[in-house]
């Protein structure tokens, strides 16, 4: 006999893997229905899914999240070409990641906000790492959800998150200003400055350091690492996406910042 938190537990699964479906579609279509030309018919369930190998359409049973992957055994079921792992691997991190967030929060509130910022989250990183692009309309959603998250006072008070993404934007804004003006190239794209905005909306004005710091960190210990295998003669003229650094301090930040206080008291004492 079932219980009935074992049925909740198959039903978030079933949640995550379909956002996860979901989540997988907008990373790989979007940026492409962005850059078609006039006249192209390209959308996020046109043309449907084929092998890029032998052109097949792929049955329906083939395309169901994380599953799909399984029963296809990970090969076209026409031409027997590898199907790329990116897909289901998308799929499989953000189930596990859904997964923690239910065990953490229950279904409350805060299970559903941090979903759609993981959503979000990945989606943009995602975009971002390929094409060195932070599309705005999943910028935009990400800081509505933000908002209404924040209507309820659930990280942070609305006035501190209408502050925060006021603070992100004009922070960023003026440093990238400031980078132009002294070396007379592009620094931070401006799509991270409406990113930092969106997360400045989850964290607050308190929170906008802490994101800084983070990415900045975690991007130049990045560089530092993978440096060896970059073509370029130094890290600092490699053309990094910082999207995915900004989302994962923003990520720390929100699932962090209960615990603050109590390392800030720790240091201090
Ligand atoms: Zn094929």
């Amino acid at each position: 006999m079932m219980t009935f938190q074992s049925i909740i537990w198959i039903a978030v699964v079933f949640y995550s893997a379909l956002l996860g479906g979901l989540l997988t579609v907008v990373a790989h279509r979007l940026p492409i229905m962005m850059c078609q030309t006039a006249g192209q018919r390209f959308n996020l369930w046109y043309p449907p899914s084929h092998c890029p190998g032998c052109h097949t359409v792929i049955a329906w049973r083939y395309k169901l999240p994380i599953l799909g992957f399984f029963i296809s055994r990970g090969v076209c079921h026409s031409c027997h070409q590898p199907i790329a792992r990116q897909y289901v691997i998308t799929e499989l991190t953000f189930t596990i990641a859904i997964a923690i967030l239910f065990a953490l929060y229950g279904l409350s509130p805060t299970f559903f906000s941090l979903s759609a910022l993981v959503f979000f989250g990945l989606a943009l990183a995602l975009i971002d790492i390929q094409y060195l692009l932070l599309p705005d309309i999943l910028v935009l959603l990400l800081l509505l959800c933000g908002l209404t998250t924040n209507y309820w006072h659930t990280f942070v008070t609305f006035d501190q998150a209408i502050l925060g993404g006021i603070t992100g934007f004009m922070l960023f804004w003026l440093i990238d200003l400031i980078h132009k003006l002294i070396t007379h190239r592009n620094g931070l794209g401006f799509g991270d400055v409406k990113l930092m905005a969106a997360l400045g909306v989850w964290v607050g004005i308190t929170g906008v350091s802490l994101i800084m710091l983070i990415a900045s960190l975690t991007a130049v210990g990045y560089a530092i690492v993978t440096n060896h295998r970059s073509h370029s003669k130094t890290f600092l003229h490699r053309k990094l996406p910082f999207g995915p650094f900004l989302l994962t301090g923003g990520l720390v930040c929100v699932l962090a910042k209960p615990y603050l206080p109590f390392f800030i008291g720790a240091l201090t004492s």
